[in-house]
């Protein structure tokens, strides 16, 4: 009985599989996706980027660092150049890591991170998942209790319609099982705007812009990963952890999807 339901339940979801492919066949066929890397036409089977750019994503490959036992894997994510950028900032961090590494003005980065793209809400979540099934296996994300995405200030949100960092911590979650908190941190009000400040005020007034959330609480004794979309300075990613740390027994690490370097 048991074996002829399973029988009967692996059919179900062969044909099911078979019909979505048929539909996203029929899909593309009326409304064509494009590669936004290449603007090359995307295949059936191809998501986020085609084949050959997805390759091609400039990755930091530090997660790539030989894990001999003695912790050394760990290291590179402490004392590798993305982690470096959080000494200062941060010296409480755990660890982190950069998936990507974009030069300024890099087009990767700019199609990452620019919401005219339609397709951007997916392909955040399609890259989230592609960075964390690739480096899964380091290790780097056994320790980790929850996914906590660096809020969008009203008027980005407004702006985008969506948090492109919390998509990313979505396809995360998909390939690791970890949760995603977006009530842990939240963004408080700008008073001044950031443009109008000389360096030092700057990091002032971003110290001030993240706040706890409602579940805040909830973060007691767990180990918080703070999810970014593009990191240039650190100073915000910073801010944003820093307030997890308010909470006692947490600790805190940083992934970013891409890092811009000068
Ligand atoms: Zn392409």
């Amino acid at each position: 009985m048991v074996k002829k339901f399973f029988r009967i339940f692996a059919t179900i979801n062969y044909q099911l599989s078979t019909v979505k492919v048929l539909l996203q066949s029929i899909l593309d066929f009326l409304l064509p996706r494009y590669c936004p890397v290449c603007k090359k036409r995307l295949q059936v089977e191809e998501k986020a980027l085609c084949r050959n750019c997805l390759s091609d994503l400039p990755r930091t490959r530090q997660w790539l660092a030989p894990r001999n036992g003695n912790g050394v894997g760990e290291k590179i994510f402490y004392e590798g150049p993305f982690a470096k950028l959080f000494w200062t900032h941060l010296p409480e961090l755990t660890k982190a890591i950069a998936f990507l590494n974009f030069r300024p003005k890099s087009e990767v980065a700019d199609i990452i991170y620019d919401s005219k793209y339609r397709n951007m809400k997916h392909t955040a979540v399609e890259l989230g998942r592609i960075a964390a099934e690739e480096i899964l296996p380091s290790g780097f994300f056994d320790d980790i209790d929850a996914l906590a995405p660096v809020p969008l200030s009203k008027s980005r949100f407004r702006e985008r319609g969506y948090n492109q960092s919390e998509r990313i911590a979505h396809g995360i979650s998909i390939a690791t099982g970890i949760p995603v908190k977006t009530e842990y941190v939240m963004r408080s009000i700008f008073k001044t705007s950031q443009t109008t400040l000389n360096k030092i005020d700057r990091s002032d007034n971003v110290r001030g812009a993240f706040c706890l959330g409602v579940e805040a609480a909830d973060m007691r004794g767990k180990h918080i990963l703070i999810v970014d979309d593009v990191v240039t300075t650190g100073a915000t990613t910073a801010a944003c952890a820093k307030v997890v740390l308010q909470i006692p027994d947490t600790k805190v690490s940083v992934f970013a999807l891409g890092h811009t370097s000068h």
